[in-house]
């Protein structure tokens, strides 16, 4: 089901001389309102008020935090902006998965999609705007890449879920939306702590994980913080031959390069592999990822292809899933399949964006593959 309000139009840039509270850590955000409050002979108290509406309890705006009296919040306003995403499409699938698309303050659009299971919901979150990286059967890569997001524009993701009525909430995070979170690394570290310090969003570490291509420094980055965070990788090919030609970045970081930074990051890794009909789904693949797998002591996650707009790939059959997936646990290898959500909204990151800008102006390229989470 699509809500067909028009474009909105892009919320207000943020505001350079005032301070974006949202792209602080919970604890320098904290520092930055007490010192405004004991400026002002305030109770330190105040600070917590205040810093509780960012992520715990969020509020759209200064005005309604409505215990704090008028003349404070009028002065927060003067020195401090919680700046909003703008919800401009969604779509609601039957199986309850939902897919926003937000407007951010220069008119970029970028995408994110809930997906209720049991007691859980994920968020699969995006990280840029567009990406450069150009694998094969994805449709955010043929957008090509616009921009990173900022710290806060990543994690308000979450946060403006949570403002909705009734709000979404957040158990766990993907970062499997649009863009290459490692090659954006300063904003998701610190979207990283926003999202799992309790005076954030207080998500575990366990439960966010950061998926990727397979940027080198970005894995070491990632396994250099303290928290349990996860990382997954996409292998999708289980050598340099066939992986180079479905992701050109193979050749600055080629996969056996890739495999060692699996092995030596401290925690369980991920693979991801999408299963594309007679490329990468052949007995021999089944033997050479099984072994890298064994290599990593990784846990391997099969993807069905997301159809369509995957160039002429061919998704692998249901059975043929099945078959490589047995076979996989036949050598020792942990391995699920994705379940695929949200067919009926094509709930793959780049879809929506497109429909909506197709609107606005023409595109060369035809979006309607892309990012199939679960
Ligand atoms: N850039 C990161 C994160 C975003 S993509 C990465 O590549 O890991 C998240 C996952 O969706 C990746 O494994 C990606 O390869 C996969 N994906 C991309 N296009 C797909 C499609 N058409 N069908 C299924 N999965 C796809």
């Amino acid at each position: 089901m699509l809500y067909g309000r028009p474009l909105a139009p892009p919320p207000a840039a943020p505001n350079m001389s005032k301070i974006n509270l949202l792209n602080l850590t919970p604890a320098d955000a904290n520092a930055t309102l007490e010192a405004f409050f004991r400026d002002r002979g305030e109770p330190a108290y105040r600070a917590r008020q205040v810093a509780r509406r960012l992520w715990q309890a969020p509020v759209r705006s200064f005005a309604d935090i409505t215990d704090l009296p008028a003349a404070l919040r009028d002065a927060l306003e003067q020195s401090f902006e919680i700046p909003s995403l703008l919800i401009s499409t969604q779509q609601i699938s039957a199986d309850g998965t939902r897919k926003f698309l937000f407007r951010l303050a220069d008119g970029e659009a970028i995408e994110t999609v809930s997906i209720p299971d049991a007691d859980r919901m994920t968020l699969c979150i995006s990280s840029q705007a567009g990406c450069a990286l150009q694998c094969a059967f994805c449709a955010t890569g043929k957008m090509g890449f616009t921009r990173n997001l900022e710290a806060y524009e990543i994690a308000a993701q979450v946060r403006e879920l949570l403002l909705l009525d009734p709000p979404i909430a957040a158990t766990n995070i993907v970062f499997m939306g649009m863009g290459e979170p490692l090659m954006n690394w300063r904003a998701v570290d610190l979207a990283l702590t926003i999202l799992n310090d309790p005076a954030g969003l207080g998500i575990g570490a366990r439960h966010i994980t950061v998926s990727t291509v397979g940027i080198l420094p970005g894995i070491v980055a990632l396994g250099e913080r303290p928290e349990q965070f996860r990382l997954a990788i996409s292998v999708h090919a289980p050598t340099d031959e066939l992986r180079r030609g479905l992701m050109p970045i193979n050749t600055k970081y080629p996969l056996a390069d890739v495999i060692e930074a699996a092995k030596s990051f401290d925690r369980r890794v991920t693979f991801e592999y999408v299963m594309l009909g007679g490329i990468n789904d052949r007995p021999e693949d089944v033997v050479q990822l099984a072994r890298l797998a064994q290599e990593c002591k990784a846990f391997v996650n099969l993807i069905p292809l997301h159809p369509g707009g995957a160039g002429d790939f061919t998704p692998t059959t249901a059975d043929g899933i099945r078959r490589f997936s047995a076979s996989l646990r036949r050598s020792g290898i942990s391995v699920a399949i994705r379940k695929s959500r949200g067919k009926d909204i094509a709930a793959a990151c780049g879809q929506l964006r497109v429909e909506r800008h197709r609107r606005r102006r023409p595109i060369a390229a035809e979006y309607d593959g892309g990012v199939e989470v679960a």
